[in-house]
Protein backbone atom coordinates (compact mmCIF):
# COMPACT_ATOMS: atom_id res chain seq x y z
CA UNK A 1 0.00 0.00 0.00
CA UNK A 2 1.13 3.73 -0.76
CA UNK A 3 0.91 6.04 1.44
CA UNK A 4 -1.55 8.82 0.03
CA UNK A 5 -2.51 12.44 -0.21
CA UNK A 6 0.03 15.44 -0.73
CA UNK A 7 2.99 13.69 1.18
CA UNK A 8 2.85 11.03 -1.48
CA UNK A 9 6.27 12.40 -2.89
CA UNK A 10 7.56 13.22 0.35
CA UNK A 11 10.40 10.31 0.45
CA UNK A 12 11.05 9.53 4.54
CA UNK A 13 6.96 9.20 4.88
CA UNK A 14 7.06 7.18 2.07
CA UNK A 15 9.81 5.18 3.67
CA UNK A 16 7.95 5.00 6.92
CA UNK A 17 4.46 3.92 5.05
CA UNK A 18 6.46 1.07 3.35
CA UNK A 19 7.94 -0.19 6.65
CA UNK A 20 7.50 -3.77 7.79
CA UNK A 21 6.11 -2.19 11.29
CA UNK A 22 3.61 0.36 9.43
CA UNK A 23 2.63 -3.01 7.16
CA UNK A 24 2.21 -5.35 9.82
CA UNK A 25 -0.27 -2.55 11.84
CA UNK A 26 -2.19 -2.16 8.39
CA UNK A 27 -2.57 -6.25 8.53
CA UNK A 28 -3.94 -6.45 11.76
CA UNK A 29 -6.39 -3.52 11.00
CA UNK A 30 -9.86 -4.70 11.01
CA UNK A 31 -10.87 -3.79 6.51
CA UNK A 32 -14.02 -3.36 5.83
CA UNK A 33 -15.43 -5.15 2.36
CA UNK A 34 -15.87 -2.93 -0.45
CA UNK A 35 -19.13 -1.32 0.08
CA UNK A 36 -21.97 -3.10 -1.37
CA UNK A 37 -19.37 -6.58 -2.27
CA UNK A 38 -20.83 -8.15 0.51
CA UNK A 39 -22.24 -5.53 3.27
CA UNK A 40 -25.83 -4.09 3.53
CA UNK A 41 -26.50 -1.46 1.35
CA UNK A 42 -28.68 1.40 2.37
CA UNK A 43 -32.33 0.99 1.33
CA UNK A 44 -32.47 5.12 0.59
CA UNK A 45 -36.77 5.38 0.50
CA UNK A 46 -38.42 7.88 -2.48
CA UNK A 47 -39.84 11.03 -1.59
CA UNK A 48 -43.58 12.16 -2.95
CA UNK A 49 -43.60 15.66 -4.38
CA UNK A 50 -44.47 17.88 -1.46
CA UNK A 51 -48.43 18.91 -0.99
CA UNK A 52 -47.78 21.76 1.85
CA UNK A 53 -45.93 25.09 0.78
CA UNK A 54 -42.28 25.69 1.13
CA UNK A 55 -40.71 27.83 3.80
CA UNK A 56 -40.42 31.32 2.41
CA UNK A 57 -37.38 32.18 4.07
CA UNK A 58 -33.94 30.43 4.99
CA UNK A 59 -31.85 31.70 7.50
CA UNK A 60 -28.40 30.37 7.41
CA UNK A 61 -25.71 30.57 10.87
CA UNK A 62 -22.10 29.82 9.45
CA UNK A 63 -19.20 30.83 11.50
CA UNK A 64 -15.12 30.72 10.12
CA UNK A 65 -12.25 30.77 12.62
CA UNK A 66 -8.71 31.63 11.99
CA UNK A 67 -5.74 32.64 14.05
CA UNK A 68 -3.11 35.61 13.42
CA UNK A 69 0.34 36.46 14.96
CA UNK A 70 0.41 39.49 16.44
CA UNK A 71 3.32 42.02 18.51
CA UNK A 72 3.00 42.17 21.95
CA UNK A 73 6.64 41.90 22.90
CA UNK A 74 6.45 38.59 24.20
CA UNK A 75 7.75 35.38 21.44
CA UNK A 76 4.44 34.03 19.61
CA UNK A 77 1.70 36.23 20.58
CA UNK A 78 -1.34 35.47 18.51
CA UNK A 79 -5.00 36.52 18.78
CA UNK A 80 -8.11 34.26 17.30
CA UNK A 81 -10.86 35.18 15.02
CA UNK A 82 -14.10 34.19 15.39
CA UNK A 83 -16.67 35.13 12.99
CA UNK A 84 -20.78 34.02 13.24
CA UNK A 85 -22.71 35.33 9.86
CA UNK A 86 -26.42 34.39 9.70
CA UNK A 87 -27.68 34.89 6.01
CA UNK A 88 -31.68 35.71 5.39
CA UNK A 89 -32.19 34.51 1.92
CA UNK A 90 -35.89 35.08 0.58
CA UNK A 91 -37.08 31.78 -1.04
CA UNK A 92 -39.63 34.01 -3.22
CA UNK A 93 -37.25 36.14 -4.58
CA UNK A 94 -34.86 33.15 -5.07
CA UNK A 95 -37.87 31.98 -7.13
CA UNK A 96 -38.08 34.82 -9.24
CA UNK A 97 -34.04 35.14 -10.51
CA UNK A 98 -34.38 31.59 -10.83
CA UNK A 99 -36.97 32.75 -13.97
CA UNK A 100 -34.01 33.83 -15.54
CA UNK A 101 -31.08 32.13 -15.45
CA UNK A 102 -28.33 32.33 -15.53
CA UNK A 103 -28.19 33.97 -12.06
CA UNK A 104 -26.83 37.03 -12.04
CA UNK A 105 -24.59 36.76 -9.28
CA UNK A 106 -24.73 40.03 -8.06
CA UNK A 107 -28.63 40.30 -8.07
CA UNK A 108 -28.40 36.73 -6.53
CA UNK A 109 -26.30 38.53 -3.90
CA UNK A 110 -29.09 41.36 -3.51
CA UNK A 111 -31.53 38.34 -2.03
CA UNK A 112 -29.03 37.27 0.67
CA UNK A 113 -29.09 39.99 3.66
CA UNK A 114 -25.60 38.98 5.76
CA UNK A 115 -25.22 40.40 9.49
CA UNK A 116 -21.44 39.08 10.34
CA UNK A 117 -20.44 39.64 14.29
CA UNK A 118 -16.64 39.76 14.68
CA UNK A 119 -14.84 38.66 17.25
CA UNK A 120 -11.36 38.97 18.45
CA UNK A 121 -10.02 36.23 21.15
CA UNK A 122 -6.92 36.35 23.01
CA UNK A 123 -4.23 33.14 22.25
CA UNK A 124 -0.99 32.49 23.19
CA UNK A 125 1.08 35.42 25.07
CA UNK A 126 -1.79 37.89 25.00
CA UNK A 127 -2.76 38.90 28.13
CA UNK A 128 -5.70 41.25 28.50
CA UNK A 129 -6.47 44.01 31.32
CA UNK A 130 -5.59 42.57 35.48
CA UNK A 131 -5.55 39.04 34.07
CA UNK A 132 -3.02 36.46 35.09
CA UNK A 133 -2.36 34.55 32.38
CA UNK A 134 -3.50 34.26 28.71
CA UNK A 135 -5.63 31.54 29.71
CA UNK A 136 -7.82 33.72 31.91
CA UNK A 137 -8.02 36.66 29.54
CA UNK A 138 -9.50 34.12 26.88
CA UNK A 139 -12.46 33.29 29.44
CA UNK A 140 -13.09 36.79 30.53
CA UNK A 141 -13.08 37.92 26.67
CA UNK A 142 -14.99 34.94 25.83
CA UNK A 143 -18.11 35.64 28.43
CA UNK A 144 -17.50 39.76 27.23
CA UNK A 145 -18.19 38.26 23.85
CA UNK A 146 -21.37 36.55 24.32
CA UNK A 147 -22.83 38.89 26.75
CA UNK A 148 -22.08 42.04 24.11
CA UNK A 149 -23.08 40.44 21.35
CA UNK A 150 -26.47 42.07 20.18
CA UNK A 151 -28.01 40.31 17.62
CA UNK A 152 -31.56 41.90 17.08
CA UNK A 153 -31.95 45.53 17.12
CA UNK A 154 -35.41 45.51 18.81
CA UNK A 155 -34.76 42.19 21.31
CA UNK A 156 -32.17 43.77 23.85
CA UNK A 157 -31.41 40.22 25.51
CA UNK A 158 -27.64 38.45 24.90
CA UNK A 159 -26.57 35.40 23.73
CA UNK A 160 -25.37 35.36 26.97
CA UNK A 161 -28.63 35.26 28.42
CA UNK A 162 -29.44 32.15 25.94
CA UNK A 163 -26.35 30.50 27.18
CA UNK A 164 -27.34 30.86 30.67
CA UNK A 165 -31.00 29.22 29.63
CA UNK A 166 -29.10 26.20 27.92
CA UNK A 167 -26.65 26.08 31.44
CA UNK A 168 -29.97 25.09 33.70
CA UNK A 169 -30.19 22.11 31.62
CA UNK A 170 -26.54 20.86 32.59
CA UNK A 171 -26.52 17.86 34.30
CA UNK A 172 -25.02 18.19 37.57
CA UNK A 173 -24.22 15.05 38.67
CA UNK A 174 -20.32 15.89 37.86
CA UNK A 175 -18.36 18.82 39.04
CA UNK A 176 -15.98 20.50 37.08
CA UNK A 177 -12.18 21.36 37.83
CA UNK A 178 -11.94 25.04 39.16
CA UNK A 179 -10.05 26.93 35.79
CA UNK A 180 -7.43 28.21 37.87
CA UNK A 181 -6.46 24.26 38.39
CA UNK A 182 -3.72 25.48 36.44
CA UNK A 183 -2.52 27.58 38.91
CA UNK A 184 -2.77 25.13 41.78
CA UNK A 185 -6.43 25.65 42.81
CA UNK A 186 -7.73 21.92 43.78
CA UNK A 187 -11.45 22.91 43.83
CA UNK A 188 -14.11 21.87 41.87
CA UNK A 189 -17.51 23.09 41.32
CA UNK A 190 -20.98 23.69 39.51
CA UNK A 191 -20.67 27.24 37.38
CA UNK A 192 -23.45 28.79 37.78
CA UNK A 193 -24.89 31.85 35.65
CA UNK A 194 -23.22 35.42 35.46
CA UNK A 195 -20.07 35.80 37.28
CA UNK A 196 -18.89 34.15 40.94
CA UNK A 197 -15.95 33.14 42.68
CA UNK A 198 -14.14 30.12 43.28
CA UNK A 199 -14.67 29.48 46.92
CA UNK A 200 -10.66 28.46 47.64
CA UNK A 201 -9.11 31.59 49.68
CA UNK A 202 -8.06 33.61 46.49
CA UNK A 203 -11.42 33.72 45.47
CA UNK A 204 -11.18 34.71 41.85
CA UNK A 205 -13.63 35.25 39.27
CA UNK A 206 -15.88 31.86 37.78
CA UNK A 207 -17.65 33.57 35.08
CA UNK A 208 -20.27 31.57 33.66
CA UNK A 209 -19.03 31.03 30.55
CA UNK A 210 -16.45 28.73 32.32
CA UNK A 211 -18.77 25.90 32.36
CA UNK A 212 -18.36 25.47 28.36
CA UNK A 213 -14.35 23.98 29.81
CA UNK A 214 -13.73 25.58 26.43
CA UNK A 215 -10.50 27.05 28.36
CA UNK A 216 -9.03 23.52 29.29
CA UNK A 217 -7.87 23.18 25.66
CA UNK A 218 -6.20 26.49 26.00
CA UNK A 219 -2.19 26.10 24.98
CA UNK A 220 -0.14 29.14 26.72
CA UNK A 221 2.72 28.66 24.01
CA UNK A 222 1.45 27.08 20.89
CA UNK A 223 -1.76 27.25 17.98
CA UNK A 224 -5.44 27.30 19.36
CA UNK A 225 -7.41 26.97 16.16
CA UNK A 226 -8.95 23.52 17.63
CA UNK A 227 -9.85 25.78 20.57
CA UNK A 228 -11.31 28.33 18.05
CA UNK A 229 -13.40 26.14 16.17
CA UNK A 230 -15.07 25.08 19.86
CA UNK A 231 -15.99 29.07 20.27
CA UNK A 232 -17.50 28.66 16.66
CA UNK A 233 -19.21 25.85 16.68
CA UNK A 234 -20.85 26.49 20.18
CA UNK A 235 -21.69 30.29 18.89
CA UNK A 236 -23.36 29.12 15.91
CA UNK A 237 -25.49 26.75 18.18
CA UNK A 238 -26.21 29.04 20.55
CA UNK A 239 -27.38 31.30 18.14
CA UNK A 240 -29.78 29.05 16.93
CA UNK A 241 -31.64 28.90 19.91
CA UNK A 242 -31.34 32.09 20.63
CA UNK A 243 -33.06 33.25 17.32
CA UNK A 244 -36.09 30.95 18.26
CA UNK A 245 -36.15 32.44 21.76
CA UNK A 246 -36.23 35.35 20.12
CA UNK A 247 -39.25 33.85 17.53
CA UNK A 248 -40.79 33.07 21.21
CA UNK A 249 -40.66 36.06 22.72
CA UNK A 250 -42.36 37.88 19.76
CA UNK A 251 -44.63 36.00 19.55
CA UNK A 252 -43.49 34.51 16.01
CA UNK A 253 -43.36 30.27 16.49
CA UNK A 254 -46.60 30.32 15.02
CA UNK A 255 -44.95 31.24 11.63
CA UNK A 256 -41.94 29.23 12.24
CA UNK A 257 -43.21 26.88 9.74
CA UNK A 258 -42.14 29.85 7.00
CA UNK A 259 -38.76 29.94 8.19
CA UNK A 260 -35.89 27.30 7.86
CA UNK A 261 -32.76 27.22 9.51
CA UNK A 262 -29.24 26.27 7.93
CA UNK A 263 -26.51 25.10 10.50
CA UNK A 264 -23.00 24.62 9.28
CA UNK A 265 -22.06 21.13 10.32
CA UNK A 266 -23.91 18.37 11.99
CA UNK A 267 -26.56 18.90 14.60
CA UNK A 268 -23.90 18.65 17.10
CA UNK A 269 -21.20 19.52 19.51
CA UNK A 270 -18.38 17.92 19.77
CA UNK A 271 -15.17 18.44 22.61
CA UNK A 272 -14.80 20.35 25.73
CA UNK A 273 -18.83 21.73 25.15
CA UNK A 274 -20.29 18.05 24.72
CA UNK A 275 -22.63 19.06 27.52
CA UNK A 276 -24.50 21.87 25.53
CA UNK A 277 -26.14 19.39 22.86
CA UNK A 278 -27.75 17.57 25.39
CA UNK A 279 -29.55 21.12 27.02
CA UNK A 280 -29.45 22.36 22.83
CA UNK A 281 -32.14 19.13 22.35
CA UNK A 282 -34.16 19.90 25.71
CA UNK A 283 -34.57 23.11 24.52
CA UNK A 284 -35.11 22.70 20.94
CA UNK A 285 -38.14 20.15 21.76
CA UNK A 286 -40.15 22.97 24.24
CA UNK A 287 -40.00 25.07 21.37
CA UNK A 288 -41.52 22.44 18.94
CA UNK A 289 -43.95 21.89 20.89
CA UNK A 290 -45.47 24.82 21.18
CA UNK A 291 -44.72 25.42 16.81
CA UNK A 292 -46.19 21.61 16.54
CA UNK A 293 -49.13 22.88 18.43
CA UNK A 294 -49.97 26.45 16.90
CA UNK A 295 -48.77 25.38 13.07
CA UNK A 296 -49.39 21.28 12.96
CA UNK A 297 -45.80 21.50 11.59
CA UNK A 298 -42.05 20.56 13.36
CA UNK A 299 -39.25 23.09 13.13
CA UNK A 300 -36.94 22.97 9.93
CA UNK A 301 -33.78 23.35 11.47
CA UNK A 302 -31.09 21.82 8.91
CA UNK A 303 -27.89 21.07 9.34
CA UNK A 304 -25.25 20.34 6.34
CA UNK A 305 -22.14 18.36 6.17
CA UNK A 306 -19.63 19.23 3.33
CA UNK A 307 -16.74 16.79 4.32
CA UNK A 308 -16.26 13.84 6.78
CA UNK A 309 -16.45 10.14 6.93
CA UNK A 310 -20.23 10.17 6.28
CA UNK A 311 -19.91 12.42 3.13
CA UNK A 312 -17.13 9.92 1.59
CA UNK A 313 -19.45 6.83 2.40
CA UNK A 314 -22.19 8.59 0.53
CA UNK A 315 -19.63 9.20 -2.21
CA UNK A 316 -18.39 5.75 -2.20
CA UNK A 317 -22.07 4.40 -2.68
CA UNK A 318 -21.56 5.93 -6.11
CA UNK A 319 -19.10 3.20 -7.25
CA UNK A 320 -22.08 0.21 -6.38
CA UNK A 321 -24.42 -1.24 -9.01
CA UNK A 322 -21.82 -1.14 -11.79
CA UNK A 323 -21.23 2.47 -11.10
CA UNK A 324 -24.85 3.48 -11.49
CA UNK A 325 -25.30 4.40 -8.36
CA UNK A 326 -28.68 6.06 -9.32
CA UNK A 327 -29.82 2.58 -9.70
CA UNK A 328 -29.43 2.52 -5.58
CA UNK A 329 -30.04 6.42 -4.76
CA UNK A 330 -32.12 7.47 -7.50
CA UNK A 331 -33.73 11.48 -7.45
CA UNK A 332 -35.23 12.71 -4.50
CA UNK A 333 -34.58 9.40 -2.00
CA UNK A 334 -33.67 9.55 0.95
CA UNK A 335 -32.00 7.46 3.45
CA UNK A 336 -31.98 8.05 7.40
CA UNK A 337 -28.78 5.44 8.70
CA UNK A 338 -29.81 3.90 11.73
CA UNK A 339 -27.23 2.84 14.34
CA UNK A 340 -26.57 -0.58 13.25
CA UNK A 341 -25.75 0.99 9.78
CA UNK A 342 -23.40 3.35 11.12
CA UNK A 343 -21.44 1.39 13.08
CA UNK A 344 -20.94 -1.60 10.71
CA UNK A 345 -20.36 0.84 7.76
CA UNK A 346 -19.37 3.85 8.23
CA UNK A 347 -17.55 4.22 11.88
CA UNK A 348 -16.66 0.81 13.37
CA UNK A 349 -17.76 0.15 16.58
CA UNK A 350 -18.78 -2.74 18.83
CA UNK A 351 -20.63 0.06 21.81
CA UNK A 352 -23.65 -0.34 23.61
CA UNK A 353 -23.94 3.30 23.05
CA UNK A 354 -25.52 4.85 20.51
CA UNK A 355 -23.47 6.71 17.86
CA UNK A 356 -23.24 10.09 18.95
CA UNK A 357 -24.76 9.79 21.91
CA UNK A 358 -23.30 12.42 23.47
CA UNK A 359 -22.83 14.98 20.81
CA UNK A 360 -25.66 14.80 19.12
CA UNK A 361 -29.34 16.76 19.05
CA UNK A 362 -30.15 14.98 15.45
CA UNK A 363 -29.38 12.58 13.20
CA UNK A 364 -27.83 12.37 10.00
CA UNK A 365 -29.53 11.81 6.30
CA UNK A 366 -28.43 10.96 2.79
CA UNK A 367 -30.72 12.64 0.28
CA UNK A 368 -30.16 12.67 -3.40
CA UNK A 369 -31.83 15.25 -4.85
CA UNK A 370 -34.16 16.21 -8.30
CA UNK A 371 -30.88 16.84 -9.86
CA UNK A 372 -28.36 13.88 -7.81
CA UNK A 373 -26.30 16.14 -5.92
CA UNK A 374 -25.50 14.49 -3.10
CA UNK A 375 -26.57 15.61 0.70
CA UNK A 376 -25.63 14.27 4.11
CA UNK A 377 -27.30 16.63 6.20
CA UNK A 378 -29.10 15.99 9.83
CA UNK A 379 -32.49 17.38 11.39
CA UNK A 380 -32.82 17.18 15.38
CA UNK A 381 -34.68 15.01 17.84
CA UNK A 382 -37.41 17.16 18.08
CA UNK A 383 -39.44 14.63 20.24
CA UNK A 384 -38.68 11.59 22.14
CA UNK A 385 -39.77 9.34 19.12
CA UNK A 386 -37.30 10.72 16.88
CA UNK A 387 -34.74 10.98 19.22
CA UNK A 388 -33.85 7.27 18.16
CA UNK A 389 -31.22 5.41 15.52
CA UNK A 390 -33.09 2.24 15.40
CA UNK A 391 -35.07 2.66 12.21
CA UNK A 392 -34.73 4.26 8.49
CA UNK A 393 -38.31 4.75 9.13
CA UNK A 394 -38.64 8.67 7.17
CA UNK A 395 -42.41 9.23 8.27
CA UNK A 396 -41.15 9.85 11.86
CA UNK A 397 -39.75 13.26 10.84
CA UNK A 398 -42.22 15.44 9.34
CA UNK A 399 -40.65 17.65 8.56
CA UNK A 400 -37.89 15.83 6.41
CA UNK A 401 -39.74 16.32 3.24
CA UNK A 402 -39.85 20.15 3.80
CA UNK A 403 -35.96 19.62 4.15
CA UNK A 404 -35.78 17.73 0.90
CA UNK A 405 -37.49 19.45 -1.31
CA UNK A 406 -35.86 22.81 0.20
CA UNK A 407 -32.33 20.97 -0.98
CA UNK A 408 -33.77 20.48 -4.52
CA UNK A 409 -34.42 24.60 -4.83
CA UNK A 410 -31.08 25.46 -2.57
CA UNK A 411 -28.23 22.50 -4.19
CA UNK A 412 -27.50 23.74 -7.47
CA UNK A 413 -25.19 22.95 -9.87
CA UNK A 414 -23.71 26.21 -9.18
CA UNK A 415 -22.67 24.86 -5.81
CA UNK A 416 -22.40 21.09 -6.20
CA UNK A 417 -23.67 19.36 -2.97
CA UNK A 418 -23.61 22.44 -0.96
CA UNK A 419 -26.28 24.80 0.56
CA UNK A 420 -25.77 28.30 -1.43
CA UNK A 421 -26.93 30.24 1.46
CA UNK A 422 -24.02 28.31 3.78
CA UNK A 423 -21.93 29.05 0.97
CA UNK A 424 -23.16 32.97 0.72
CA UNK A 425 -22.55 32.88 4.70
CA UNK A 426 -18.79 31.66 4.35
CA UNK A 427 -18.20 34.60 2.13
CA UNK A 428 -19.42 37.14 4.27
CA UNK A 429 -18.23 35.42 7.15
CA UNK A 430 -14.99 35.92 5.49
CA UNK A 431 -15.44 39.71 6.05
CA UNK A 432 -15.02 40.59 9.36
CA UNK A 433 -15.41 44.17 11.05
CA UNK A 434 -19.09 44.16 9.46
CA UNK A 435 -21.07 44.94 12.87
CA UNK A 436 -24.31 44.00 13.41
CA UNK A 437 -26.45 41.76 13.30
CA UNK A 438 -30.23 42.34 11.94
CA UNK A 439 -31.46 38.98 10.41
CA UNK A 440 -34.41 38.71 12.92
CA UNK A 441 -35.47 42.11 12.95
CA UNK A 442 -35.73 42.00 8.82
CA UNK A 443 -37.46 38.74 9.19
CA UNK A 444 -40.17 39.68 11.73
CA UNK A 445 -41.03 42.30 10.00
CA UNK A 446 -40.85 40.29 6.63
CA UNK A 447 -43.73 38.26 8.54
CA UNK A 448 -45.54 40.74 9.50
CA UNK A 449 -45.78 41.96 6.48
CA UNK A 450 -46.68 38.91 5.09
CA UNK A 451 -49.83 38.42 7.21
CA UNK A 452 -51.26 41.41 5.01
ZN1 LIG B 1 -10.22 27.82 42.31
Amino acid sequence: MSYEGEFASYRPLQRIADSNQVQGLLKRAKRLPVVGSTGRLPEPSHLEPLTVDLPEFVVAIDGSSAEIDVSTGYPGSRIGYVTVASVLLNLRLVDILDEDRPVDPVRFRATEEADTIPAALPGSNVVTRDYPSARDSFRAELYDLLQDAEVDEDDDSTLLETFEILLRHKPTERLQRCPYEYDGCQETMLVGPGLSDCSCSKRRVIFSTDALRIHEGFREDSSNLEMLSEVMQVWERIMLVHLLLCFERKGLLSKANKVAFFVDGPLAVFGHPAWLSAAIKVELQRLNAIVRRETGADLIIVGIEKSGSFVQHFEDLAGVKGGDDALLFGERTCFLPTDDYIKSRIIYSNSDKRYGEATYFGRKFFYRTDNLSRVVGSIPFLDEEQDSLDSSDLSRYRQLPAVCALLDKLVSSRFANSVSPIIAAHAHAAIPFTLGAKVLHRLAVALMRDEK
